[in-house]
């Protein structure tokens, strides 16, 4: 059985810990190796090291430091294939989806490529007789990622990319379940030029991150996974005095105006809502139609292609449109809530539950599931089910549909289809949500805009990457100087007059 490894100094340290995490192949079922739950002896240890490495790094001038990322941009692109073989191996997702997961990781490297530029100061002349203001941007020291399961190659390079950019050593904490790609991209980040000890990649669960939390040398966490987490990390690190952003959950929905193109309309949320498995934080998971007519020619184009989607293994090829959940506890959570929506009176109108695949009894598999008639009180609309299960909330107007997106406790990604800009225009100017798509499903702002939820979705300031992530990851010095040669004659106040 494989043993999973840390990544400290620049080598392969198998933890001295004697508990271990199980990291399963999803589609099968079966365990195919093991990764040691580091201690927090272990995590000191590393920040040490790494507070240690990051003097030299962080005196780097930047441009060199945008280097070392230029040449990882190059070996993530020539390693692609590779990289995307790992992610599916242990998230199950699909090949050509664990290739745009690396794909959307690498775009946010590509723009830390002009780290000099975002980390350039400002300058004030003559602010007063004789005196200049000038402000730099300078490395926090040591920072810490702590990554989820379902992105295993974008968000720790969301992490790493800006943080390592800045002049920071990172301790990265990548999930427990899917913990291979981030140490490979590590391992490439090495060859690219970065120096031993600047990123250490940790492996562990709740015990490393409380050693995170809790490690006076770590100025800030950079954190996403699930809200209740996100929340308690929050106020965990803020407590101990470091900056903390923590992105949480999600529940995102789609209003369907009774002008929109329903075919259009339609394919959106199948790609939004099941691409995955629904284990997108920014997938679409509730439809609002609005209006009667909408929602029954809706469902009507819904149902035939919800059915047709194919699940399976990412190693049956590209005929495949989303593969098994992370767990077995995942796959019974799901399909508990499942039951709860029969229960509590929505219509249930393709049933995934009893999804079985020849070959694969034992994979974590969900059929996709579609309901209609979905009401807010149910639990299927208030939890985040992380599964391939789209709700139909049927909405009688516009007003109805926006107040139901406003009233909801998480606020990651919203979309409106329409024909009507003002009404897109009015959508995307009230809604109380951090970003918005507009005939678009999944509005996933390119790598130089920022990333970032509103309400429960996020806690904390600044967002992830683009210009928002080097402001998290340094902290801005202001400098007032005054040259008392430098000023002119007949100045306000002239000290050389004085003398
Ligand atoms: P998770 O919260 O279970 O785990 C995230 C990280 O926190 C992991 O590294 C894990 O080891 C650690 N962790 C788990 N339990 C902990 C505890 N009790 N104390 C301390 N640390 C703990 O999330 P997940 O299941 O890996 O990921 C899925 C979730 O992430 C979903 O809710 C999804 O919406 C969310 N997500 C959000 C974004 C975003 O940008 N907002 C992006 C991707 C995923």
């Amino acid at each position: 059985m494989d043993v999973i490894k840390n990544f400290i100094d620049g080598a392969f340290v198998e933890s001295g810990s004697t508990r271990t995490a199980d990291v399963m192949n999803p589609a099968t079922g079966e365990v195919q190796a093991q990764v040691k739950l580091s201690s927090k002896a272990e995590l000191d240890d590393a920040v040490a090291r790494a507070a240690e490495a990051q003097k030299a790094w962080g005196a780097t001038n930047p441009q060199r430091r945008a280097r070392v990322m230029m040449k990882f941009g190059a070996l993530v692109n020539e390693h692609m294939d590779e990289l995307a073989e790992l992610v599916s191996r242990e998230h199950g997702k699909t090949l050509p989806d664990a290739r745009g997961d690396v794909q959307r990781g690498l775009e946010v490297v590509e723009v830390c490529m002009g780290a000099p530029a975002m980390l350039k100061g400002e300058f004030t002349d003559d602010g007063g007789p004789g005196i200049d203001l000038y402000s730099m941007r300078q490395p926090l020291g040591v920072v810490a990622g702590i990554t989820p399961f379902n992105f295993p190659a974008m968000i720790p390079m969301w992490k790493m990319a800006p943080a390592l950019a800045s002049g920071n050593a990172m301790i990265l904490k990548p999930s427990e379940r899917v913990p291979s790609t981030a140490l490979r991209l590590a391992e490439l980040l090495q060859e690219a030029g970065l120096p031993d000890g600047v990123l250490q990649v940790v492996n562990g669960d709740k015990e490393v991150v409380d050693a995170i939390l809790d490690n006076e040398t770590i100025a800030a966490v950079g954190f996403v996974g699930s809200t209740p987490i996100a929340q308690y990390i929050y106020g965990r690190a803020a407590n101990n005095g470091k900056r903390a952003q923590c992105f949480g959950g999600a529940k995102n929905h789609m209003l369907i105006m009774p002008d929109a193109d329903l075919d259009k309309a339609a394919d959106a949320l199948v790609g939004a809502g099941y691409g995955a498995a629904g284990e997108r934080c920014m997938a679409i998971s509730v439809a609002v139609p609005v209006g009667q007519e909408t929602a029954d020619r809706l469902i009507e184009k819904l149902v035939p292609r919800v059915e047709n989607l194919k699940v399976g293994p990412y190693t049956a090829g590209d005929d495949v449109d989303f593969g098994p959940v992370i767990t077995a506890a995942s796959k019974a959570r799901i399909n508990g809530l499942i039951d709860s929506g029969v229960d509590q009176g929505a219509k249930l109108v393709v049933d995934g539950r009893g999804f079985q695949l020849q070959g694969y009894e034992n994979g974590f598999f969900c059929g996709p599931s579609l309901f209609d008639n979905v009401t807010p009180d149910m639990d299927i609309y208030k939890e985040e089910i992380f599964g391939p299960v789209l709700s139909q909330v049927r909405m009688e107007t516009y007003e109805d549909a926006l107040n139901l997106v406003m009233d909801n406790d998480y606020g990651n990604g919203t979309a409106i289809f329409t024909a009507d800009g003002d009404t897109a225009r009015d959508f995307a100017h009230r809604v109380n949500v951090g970003m918005v798509g507009i005939n678009f499903p999944i509005p996933v702002p390119l790598s130089y805009h920022t990333f970032g939820g509103w309400k429960k979705s996020a806690f904390g300031d600044l967002n992830q990457y683009g210009p928002d992530a080097f402001r998290f990851y340094t902290k801005t010095k202001t400098v007032t100087a005054r040259w008392f040669s430098g000023i002119k004659e007949g100045g306000e106040f002239n000290f050389k007059a004085m003398d």
